[in-house]
């Protein structure tokens, strides 16, 4: 589960885009470009004007139910933040506490999916936008955040539709931002530096986990779909 510290995630975006309109600049091939038309891109910076459709999903496999904005952060990656980490949770309730959890604004905390034991998949924060789920900023920042409904005293409720939903969600992941099949790059919450929290524990079978996402990122790229609801798989 996420944390209780969404203070700590605070606002660091102004020296990342003032860094982007340099790179701007320098894209366009211009020495100097007036300041007004530096204050006028300074206001069309990644994740400040982009379109975002309602009920979009970065994975077509998942359902579309929108967490409260205050559970997560704009941004616009993987422009402004490199995503380099998928970090595992268990939820330590029900899939339907999760998704009403992550609706509460008070709850100050939200992962990108929740991944339920029947293998149903519900996508709750948009991957370019920073999800309030490691308890830590960098790692936050850097990383798109999985709940699985259960409890990590209860190997029973890591089920075989479970793994299997998660870990082609995982390789699909892995597969967009080009990450490595590995411990380094899928993690758990338990792993992130200053945290409390034992999530997945140690009933989560890694072996059989980075298996199956190994198996599925190999299988062929399934045919894009052209629900709007289903904008990347
Ligand atoms: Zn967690």
């Amino acid at each position: 589960m996420g944390e209780n510290r969404a203070s700590a995630d605070g606002d660091r975006r102004i020296g990342r885009r003032a860094l982007i309109v340099g790179g701007i600049a320098a894209a366009t091939g211009t020495a100097v470009l007036a300041r007004d038309e530096l204050a006028r891109l300074w206001w069309r910076m990644p994740g400040v004007e982009k379109p975002r459709e309602q009920g979009v999903v970065d994975y077509a496999g998942a359902r579309w139910v929108a967490a409260s904005d205050a559970n997560w952060r704009r941004a616009d990656r993987p422009d402004d933040y490199h995503v380099d980490m998928v970090i595992v949770h268990v939820t330590q309730g029900s899939f339907d506490s999760a998704v009403q959890a992550f609706q509460d604004p008070g709850h100050k905390a939200a992962a990108h999916y929740i991944v339920g034991q029947d293998g149903r998949v519900t996508q709750m924060i948009r991957e370019l936008d920073v999800a309030y789920h490691a308890g830590n900023r960098d790692y936050n920042e850097r990383s798109i955040g999985i709940e699985h409904a259960g409890f990590v005293d209860r190997p029973e409720d890591f089920t075989d539709e479970m793994y299997e939903a998660s870990a082609r969600l995982t390789a699909r992941i892995c597969a967009r931002y080009d990450l490595p099949v590995d411990r380094k790059h899928i993690l758990g919450h338990v792993e992130v530096p200053g945290t409390d929290h034992t999530d997945p524990g140690p009933h989560w079978d890694w072996d059989r986990y980075l298996k199956l996402v190994r198996r599925a990122r190999t299988a062929p790229t399934p045919t894009p779909s052209t629900s709007p609801s289903s904008t990347a798989g």
